[in-house]
């Protein structure tokens, strides 16, 4: 399969790095993310372009080390008295990805152009999860988005974040064009059988596009369930006919999709494993642990499944039109955070348009520069934040972070946490415990993107599809990336040039609630070695692909998994979570303001978005700036 070829950095420490608390904490000289880097071989591996650095990427080895220490409490008992750089700032934000690069923007709006603000970030590239990938084949770029995929629906963005997108110079409809909305119109869905989960492996196209009972036939599945699936798409039955629009409600948010499925649609138990991760995309976990009232408000965004059973139900809202899909750069929303750091850092990502951003290679070496005013220092955990005096009278606050290995201090007459909320009560211990419990309520959601290279997608082209659904696999879905071409990039239309191809795992344990779910698939994320991950990407696009002429060994030119430990923002369950108060949300307790200190992030909105990210870094901006 091409396990041994030099085509990616391989990862041999990563799977060592989640044992790091049983380890022991030897010296800050282990959390050096870029001596760890440089152990590995193959592939992209220009460290002064992290986008183009290919094998395990997204939370990179080496770059949450620090962090877990402080997690598991070994950090301070070697780390001695942090080295003060004697730099003092108007702003210190901790948390560069869109969040933390948007309360800069508004705090210099705010304070002018001279005022001095410092981003800190522990990854070794900014934008959070808003990353860029890039590759080359054969001399050819191909890019694709590391992490945050799409600006979802525009115009439902508040007023603020609408303008921040027009300051940026991005542009909504101009993806009306440049998203390629026909090119994969005669290309349809498949879903694949394993044999460990169904008994026999069998691919199957035309999901959703064949009439249901012709495309269950082939499949292969018993009898019976092919019946009732085909039974649960076509009958168009209102399974609570004796209850008004409301109550149906209340009770849809009240059972899980599968708990819909067999016991409001009375289903056999045997169609579950076909729905199983038809809720993977979204929210992490499978149909057990997601209600089937979020299910019929929320279809997928890649438009591969459709939830069956709620046609006859009547249950309200169809007439809403969503707006489609399609507000995407090649490299997803982190083109907006390039852009924001090019309205922050003008050297560091040149050019003026959001066109030209998407080819402008960033200089990384602009970032920090001392005679900057705003600067973003990357490879920087931040360990601490702590007012030096009396909160009711601090003019200050000091905020200490581990860089390369050094524990060093800056000061700031305010700082903005734009970092996992779960990370605050151990950089701020001195919070009211209230406080800190409800920001240790967020347990993000795990998720693996996957970016495979691929020198032509031939195979795709001849089976006539453009993804795949395979709900026993390792990845329950495979798609070809979006086609947009933007500026001077172009999509590859021709099947004959290079793709890349997304591959999504949600590490999740069905049948636990859904947040010890997604503690159990981090786990699970942070112990895998890139190794299994590359075994498991070229074994299935093999046994999925062959028939149609694909070789994983010949047909694969990078791979780039960007794990992302602590990914979506968690949102609030009608099943597993009470009904609160707005006012009483953990979001919103733990999100108060302390002293000089303010917290922002994706997290303080309980909603994993883009917009929420940056209507969070307003308000965290709006209270430094009437307060202090
Ligand atoms: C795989 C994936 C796909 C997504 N797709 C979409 C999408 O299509 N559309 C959409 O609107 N949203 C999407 N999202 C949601 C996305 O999270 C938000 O859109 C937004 O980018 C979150 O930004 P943020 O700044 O709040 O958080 P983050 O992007 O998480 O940024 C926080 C930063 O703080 C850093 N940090 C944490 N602790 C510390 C510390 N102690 N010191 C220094 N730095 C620290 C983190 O490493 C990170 O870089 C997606 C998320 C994921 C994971």
């Amino acid at each position: 399969m091409g396990m041994n070829r030099r085509i990616t950095r391989r990862d041999f420490l990563n799977g060592v790095a989640v044992g790091i608390g049983a380890l022991g904490y030897a010296s800050l000289n282990d959390f050096a993310p870029g001596l760890q880097n440089a152990s590995r071989v193959g592939g992209g591996s220009d460290k002064t372009d992290p986008p183009a650095l290919t094998g395990m990427r997204g939370s990179a080895p080496g770059s949450f080390d620090v962090a877990h220490a402080l997690r598991d409490g070994n950090f301070w008992e070697t780390a001695g008295a942090p080295a003060d750089t004697h730099e003092t700032y108007d702003l210190v934000v901790v948390g560069g990805g869109i969040s933390g690069l948007a309360a800069a923007y508004f705090f210099r709006k705010h304070a002018g152009n001279s005022s001095r603000i410092l981003i800190l970030d522990n990854n070794d590239d900014f934008g959070g999860h808003a990353r860029r990938n890039e590759f080359r084949v054969g001399g050819r770029l191909l890019l694709s988005n590391g992490g945050t995929q799409s600006i979802e629906s525009p115009s439902e963005y508040s007023d603020v974040a609408q303008r921040v997108l027009q300051d940026l110079g991005v542009q909504t409809k101009t993806f009306y064009k440049a998203y390629h909305q026909t090119l994969y119109s005669h290309l349809g869905t498949a879903c694949f059988f394993d044999k460990e989960t169904f008994g026999q492996e069998r691919f199957v196209p035309g999901m959703g596009s064949t009439p249901w009972p012709e495309f269950l036939k082939k499949c292969p599945l018993p009898g019976k369930v092919q019946l009732e699936i085909a039974r649960l798409y076509g009958e168009k039955k209102n399974y609570l006919s004796g209850l008004s629009k409301e109550e149906k409600h209340a009770r849809l948010a009240k059972i899980s999709y599968a708990g819909f499925l067999t016991e409001i649609c009375k289903a056999d138990p045997g169609v579950l494993p076909f729905f199983q991760t038809y809720t993977h995309d979204l929210y992490a976990v499978g149909i057990d642990a997601v209600s089937a009232l979020a299910c019929y408000r929320n279809p997928d965004d890649y438009g591969a499944c459709h939830y069956a059973g709620f046609e006859g139900m009547d249950l309200g809202g169809d007439e809403e039109k969503e707006e489609p899909y399609i507000f995407h750069f090649p490299d997803g929303n982190a083109s907006i955070a390039r852009l924001l750091v090019r309205s922050l850092i003008s050297e560091a990502v040149s050019g003026h348009t959001m066109e030209d951003v998407v080819t402008t290679r960033a200089d990384y070496s602009k970032l920090d520069q001392s005679s900057s005013p705003i600067r973003i220092r990357l490879n920087s955990t931040a360990v601490r934040v702590q007012h030096p005096d009396p909160i009711e009278s601090a003019k200050e606050v000091e905020v200490s972070y581990v860089q390369k290995g050094t524990l060093k201090k800056v000061k700031g007459k305010s700082c903005v946490l734009a970092c996992y909320n779960s990370m605050v009560p151990y950089l701020c211990p001195e919070l009211p415990e209230k406080q800190k419990e409800a920001l240790r309520y967020c347990v993000k959601e795990p998720f693996i993107y996957t970016h495979v290279a691929i020198r032509n997608w031939t195979a795709f082209h001849k089976l006539g599809i453009r993804q795949i659904v395979s709900p026993g696999s390792y990845h329950s879905f495979t798609m070809l990336d979006f086609p947009v071409s933007l500026g001077a990039y172009q999509f590859p239309s021709n099947p004959q040039e290079p793709m890349v191809l997304f591959m999504l795992r949600t590490p999740c344990k069905p049948g636990l609630p859904r947040r010890d779910q997604y503690r159990m698939g981090r786990f699970e994320l942070l112990s895998t070695p890139f190794s299994e991950f590359e075994l498991n990407i070229r074994e299935q696009l093999n046994r999925m692909l062959t028939p149609a002429g694909f070789d994983s060994a010949r047909d694969i030119a990078a791979i780039t998994v960007n794990r992302w430990a602590h990914g979506y923002a968690y949102e609030y369950d009608s099943l597993f979570d009470p009904h609160w108060a707005p006012e009483e949300r953990p979001c919103v307790i733990g999100r108060k303001q302390f002293g000089r200190i303010s917290i922002a992030n994706s997290d303080a909105a309980a909603s994993a978005y883009t917009n929420a990210a940056i209507d969070q870094a307003y308000r965290a901006v709006q209270e430094q700036v009437k307060g202090v």
